[in-house]
């Protein structure tokens, strides 16, 4: 280690927490990629945000690139988010009965997105998707769902599956708990690829209640998808009377106000929302086509239920997060924010001779080994991406950048990154990528 390294690396209380908090909790985590298993070393653990900015219980600043997975598309703690969430706790926080503050978010959502005619609260983007299948299911008697290889969709049973080693199509579970015969229900198809889910939906199309797409899959890196990919996979889906499930938990929201649908001009049939819908707080969403969603519980058969759905503060603090996207127009500003910032590390990355590259959409970026073209699948990805990627991690972390804490997971640009931030961030990463070569 570098001497000046070392002196940066004052982690102590982080460490002493870890410490204990590994003797309460698997892994000393609420979700596993928090501990740093992707990237090594001791996780960090944080006191307090503001805008672009953590601090740690060390009184460590960092600019932060990882914005809690995506909800915090303004920032931490943005002060008009702050108000409502102020006046929500003055009102109440939980009824477990109705209230007009899950019928506020509801009508600005249907209002501005015409497929989603009718939704339902829940409090995960896991519990969207799970709820979304099984209204799939119900609508077309039929029990398979069809995913694609590298699109994450939450921890339900159906979805923790892998491609497996036999038929076209056919999948393992890729956790341990998970039923065989429950994964067995679920197809798996490698994206990019059309003449793959032909192949499926030669052999399966009478079987399928949905396909379930990330329209941009940003849970395995950042995968983008060929249009007439994402087109064939609809028309086949249609042409076999399946169901289109666009889950937009990451992309709902933060690409456009009307995320992948809107930017693509498709309808799905259902579609789940989380992470910004909440601006931070606990709130996902399904929903879709009226006459699906009125199969849900108490009208339809489908049951489906929470506690604490339409939490009346999460409720507040997503319609405040959403109201002020759109006032401020934010879309264009984080949209051209993250391109000047990203365009401009790879201009220093090819200039350096650095065999690194960032991949971005709108206001979602991944840093990643060079691969040379388009990374669109999963066994694109470079093989040493994730050692890389750890050494590129730490050397950030030791300037004062948090970026998500895997090789695999995406970065977010939120509306509080200031031009100071990331300058500052820039010179860091740079830094950090010279020293990791
Ligand atoms: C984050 C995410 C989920 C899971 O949401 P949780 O709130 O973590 O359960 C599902 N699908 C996609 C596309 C996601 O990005």
């Amino acid at each position: 280690m570098t001497p000046k390294e070392a002196k940066s690396t004052s982690n102590d209380l982080s460490r002493e927490y870890f410490d204990r908090a590994s003797l309460i909790a698997p892994g000393g985590v609420h979700s596993p990629v928090r501990a740093f298993k992707g990237v090594g070393g001791t996780p960090i653990f944080f006191r307090s945000a503001q805008g672009g900015t953590m601090t740690s219980v060390d009184g460590r600043e960092y600019i932060d690139f990882c914005q809690s997975f995506g909800p915090l598309i303004l920032g931490h703690r943005d002060p008009d988010v702050a108000d409502a969430v102020r006046e929500a706790i003055e009102t109440a926080w939980s009824f477990g009965a109705s209230e007009p503050y899950s019928l506020d978010l509801a009508e600005w959502i249907t209002s501005r997105l015409p497929w989603v005619e009718m939704l339902r609260f829940v409090s995960s983007g896991t519990e969207a998707v799970m709820s979304a299948l099984r209204v799939a299911r119900a609508a077309t008697n039929r029990n398979r769902i069809l995913k694609f290889e590298g699109c994450y969709h939450g921890h339900s049973d159906s979805l923790l599956v892998k491609a497996g080693s036999g038929l076209a199509g056919e999948a393992a579970s890729s956790s341990a708990g998970v039923s065989e015969n429950v994964a067995g229900e679920t197809l798996v198809a490698p994206l990019d690829d059309e003449a793959a889910i032909r192949r499926v939906f030669d052999q399966f199309g009478a079987e399928i209640a949905a396909v379930i797409l990330e329209p941009l899959p940003a849970n395995y890196g950042l995968l983008i998808q060929r249009r007439e990919f994402i087109d064939e996979t609809i028309r086949l889906a249609r042409a076999n009377g399946a169901l289109v499930i666009f889950d937009e938990v990451i992309s709902g929201f933060r690409v456009a106000l009307g995320g992948m649908a809107g930017v693509l001009g498709i309808q799905p049939d259902l579609v789940t929302y989380g992470k910004v819908i909440g601006g931070g707080f606990p709130v996902a969403a399904y929903g879709g086509r009226r006459d699906l969603m009125q199969l849900v519980a108490p009208v339809g058969p489908v049951y489906q239920a929470g506690t604490l759905s339409a939490n009346p503060v999460g409720m507040r603090a997503g319609l405040a997060t959403l109201e002020k996207v759109e006032r401020v127009n934010a879309y264009g500003q984080l949209e051209e924010r993250t391109a000047e910032f990203c365009d401009e590390l790879n201009l220093n990355f090819k200039h350096r001779g650095l065999p690194f590259e960032i991949t971005r959409a709108a206001s979602i970026f991944w840093l990643h080994t060079a691969a040379g073209a388009a990374i669109r699948r999963i066994e694109q990805i470079p093989p040493h991406n994730a050692e890389a990627f750890a050494k590129v991690f730490h050397r950030a972390l030791d300037r004062g950048v948090y970026l998500s804490p895997s090789g695999y997971e995406v970065n977010f640009m939120s509306l509080a990154h200031s031009d100071e931030l990331l300058e500052r961030a820039q010179g860091a990463i740079l830094e950090a990528a010279e020293n990791s070569v």
